[in-house]
C-alpha cells in the first residue's frame, strides 16, 4: 500500500488550565507559572494525611461554560474518581479526575476547511494537574531532579475529541477553533508557552474505505499547534512505512522531539485498568443545578463564528476582515465600538477595519501593547474614519495623524488643524505643484505622451513630495492629464 491508499485518523486530547484564582481543591493560588518553586502549596495539594479536598465553585462554572459553548450535554450528576499511579510529581499518589461519569459528553465544533466539517467532542472532564519535575539543572549533568508542586492541584479540563480528523491540517484547525472559543468564553487563557493548553495526539492509519480503525500511537509533549501538525505528519509516514514493510504498528505512547523532528517510543500504552480507578470517597457527586446551568447559558458571549457571520452580514466587510476583527473578544468589542461612533455604512466599516489592521494592530504588536491598553481609542478611530471618508485626509495623511494620536492621545481633527495635514484639493494650489512636477520630469512627460500610462506615477509622486503628502491624488491625476492635452 502506498501512502495515497492509506487514510489518516486523528483524535485529540486537549488539557486546558481553567482561569481561576485558586486551585481545584484548596485555596492556594493557581497559575503560578514562573513563581519560585513550591511557593504556592499547602497540605491539601501536597497530599498530607488527614486533609480533605473542597471543590472550587469557579472551576465548576468555567468547566460547565466550556461544555455549553462546545454544544456538549451536561450530566445531571457526575462523579470524581481517583486515578492511581506513582510518579514523583504526584504527591498524593493519585490524581483526582473523572472517569466513567464525566460532567459532560457529546459536543462538537466546526472547522472551516475547506470543506467545513463538524468534529465531534466525545467528552469533557475535570481533573487536577500534577506538579512539575525539573531535570538537567544548570550546565552540568546532575544525577537528580527537583520537584516543584506549585502546579499540583491546578484545575484543568480535558477535552477529548472523536477520532474524526483526517489530516494534520484539520487537527490544526480544530485546535485553533477550540482555543478561540475557550478564550472568548473566558474559560482559559490557553497560553501554550505557559502550559495552559496542552495536546496529545492519537494517530492511526487504515486502508482507504476500511471501516475498522488501525492501531493508534499516542503522541505526548506537543507544546505548539505547529508541533502537533508536524508530529502527526511524521507519524503518518512512519505508520505507512511500517505497514509497507510488512510490520505492525504497536499501541504505545510516544514523545515528539521538536529539534530532531521525530517521535520516539516512551512507554507501552497503559490501559485504564492499570490505574485502578475508583470513585473519590472524599468528594460528593457533582450536581449540575438547573438554575446555575441556565444562568451560565445565558451569560455565554456571542461565539467567534457567529460574530464573524454577523459582522459580514451587517457591515458588509469581507470574511477575511471579519476574521481579523474577531481575533479576540477584546478586539471585536473595540471594532464594534469604533463603528458605534462612526455611524453605520459599509464604507466606514471597511475604513475602520483597514485602519485597525494596517495601523493599530501593527503598532500594538510592535510595542507589545494589548488592545485593552491601546492609547488610540475607538473614538479616535471613528474620528479618523470620518476624516478619511469626508476627504479631509489622504491615505498618507491618515498614517501621519494616526502616529500623532498614538503619541499624544489628542483628537485627530484637532491634530489635522494643528499640523496642517488637511488634504489639498484646491486647484490653484495644486496647479502650481503640477506645473513644477511636469518640468522636472521631462522623460515621464514624453513617455506619457507616447501612451505609457504608468509614467504618470513619477509625476504624481513629485507632486506628493512637494505637498508633503497632502495633495489630493484624484485631482492631481486629472490636472496632469489636462495639462498634457
Ligand atoms: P485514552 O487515551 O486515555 O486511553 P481514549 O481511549 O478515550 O483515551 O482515546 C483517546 C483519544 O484517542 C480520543 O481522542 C479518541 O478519539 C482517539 N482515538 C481512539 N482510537 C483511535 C484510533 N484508532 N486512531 C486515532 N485516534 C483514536
Ligand atoms: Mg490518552
Ligand atoms: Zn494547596
Amino acid at each position: 500500500m502506498t501512502a495515497n491508499e492509506m487514510e489518516l485518523v486523528i483524535g485529540l486530547e486537549v488539557h486546558c488550565q481553567l482561569n481561576t484564582a485558586s486551585k481545584l481543591f484548596c485555596s492556594c493560588p493557581s497559575g503560578s507559572f514562573g513563581a519560585r518553586a513550591n511557593l504556592n502549596v499547602c497540605p491539601v495539594c501536597t497530599g498530607q494525611p488527614g486533609t480533605l479536598p473542597v471543590l472550587n465553585r469557579q472551576a465548576v462554572e468555567l468547566s460547565f461554560s466550556a461544555a455549553l459553548a462546545l454544544g456538549c450535554k451536561l450530566r445531571d450528576v457526575s462523579i470524581f474518581a481517583r486515578k492511581n499511579y506513582f510518579y514523583p510529581d504526584l504527591p498524593k499518589g493519585y490524581q483526582i479526575s473523572q472517569y466513567e461519569e464525566p460532567f459532560s459528553t457529546a459536543g462538537a465544533l466546526e472547522i472551516a476547511g475547506p470543506p467545513a466539517k463538524r468534529i465531534g467532542i466525545h467528552r469533557i472532564h475535570m481533573e487536577e494537574d500534577a506538579g512539575k519535575l525539573v531535570h538537567d539543572i544548570g550546565a552540568e549533568e546532575l544525577d537528580y531532579s527537583l520537584a516543584d508542586y506549585n502546579r499540583a492541584g491546578t484545575p484543568l479540563i480535558e477535552i477529548v475529541s472523536e477520532p474524526e480528523m483526517r489530516s494534520s491540517e484539520e487537527a490544526f484547525q480544530y485546535l485553533t477553533v477550540l482555543k478561540e472559543i475557550l478564550q472568548y468564553v473566558g474559560v482559559s487563557h490557553c497560553d501554550m508557552e505557559k502550559g495552559e493548553m496542552r495536546c496529545d495526539a492519537n494517530v492511526s492509519v487504515r486502508p482507504r474505505g476500511q471501516q475498522e480503525f488501525g492501531t493508534r500511537a499516542e503522541i505526548k509533549n506537543l507544546n505548539s499547534f505547529r508541533n502537533v501538525k508536524d508530529a502527526i505528519d511524521y507519524e503518518f509516514r512512519r505508520h505507512c512505512e511500517l505497514i509497507k514493510e510488512g510490520g505492525k504498528v504497536v499501541q504505545e505512547t510516544r514523545l515528539w522531539d521538536a529539534n530532531r523532528g521525530v517521535t520516539e517510543p516512551m512507554r507501552s500504552k497503559e490501559e485504564a485498568h492499570d490505574y485502578r480507578y475508583f470513585p473519590e470517597p472524599d468528594l460528593v457527586p457533582l450536581e449540575a443545578e438547573p438554575a446555575m446551568v441556565s444562568r451560565l447559558k445565558s451569560a455565554l458571549p456571542e461565539l467567534p463564528a457567529a460574530m464573524r457571520a454577523r459582522l459580514v452580514s451587517s457591515y458588509k466587510i469581507s470574511e477575511y476582515d471579519a476574521g481579523v476583527m474577531t481575533g479576540s473578544r477584546a478586539l471585536a468589542r473595540y471594532y464594534e465600538d469604533c463603528l458605534k461612533d462612526s455611524g453605520d455604512g459599509a464604507e466606514a466599516a471597511k475604513l475602520a477595519a483597514n485602519l485597525i489592521s494596517n495601523e493599530l494592530l501593527a503598532k500594538l504588536h510592535a510595542e507589545g501593547v494589548g488592545i485593552e491598553k491601546s492609547p488610540v481609542s475607538p473614538a479616535h478611530i471613528a474620528s479618523l474614519v470620518a476624516l478619511s471618508k469626508n476627504g479631509v485626509l489622504t491615505s498618507k495623511g491618515i498614517k501621519e495623524v494616526f502616529a500623532k494620536v498614538w503619541e499624544t492621545r489628542e483628537d485627530p481633527a484637532g491634530l489635522v488643524e494643528k499640523l496642517g495635514l488637511a488634504k489639498v484639493s484646491d486647484e490653484g494650489e495644486l496647479t502650481k505643484w503640477v506645473e513644477e512636477a511636469l518640468s522636472e520630469n521631462p522623460k515621464a512627460v514624453t513617455d506619457l505622451r507616447a501612451g505609457k500610462e504608468r509614467a504618470i506615477g513619477a509625476i504624481v509622486g513629485t507632486v506628493m513630495k512637494k505637498s508633503r503628502g497632502k495633495a489630493d491624488p484624484a485631482v492631481v491625476n486629472r490636472l496632469i492629464l489636462e495639462k498634457l492635452k
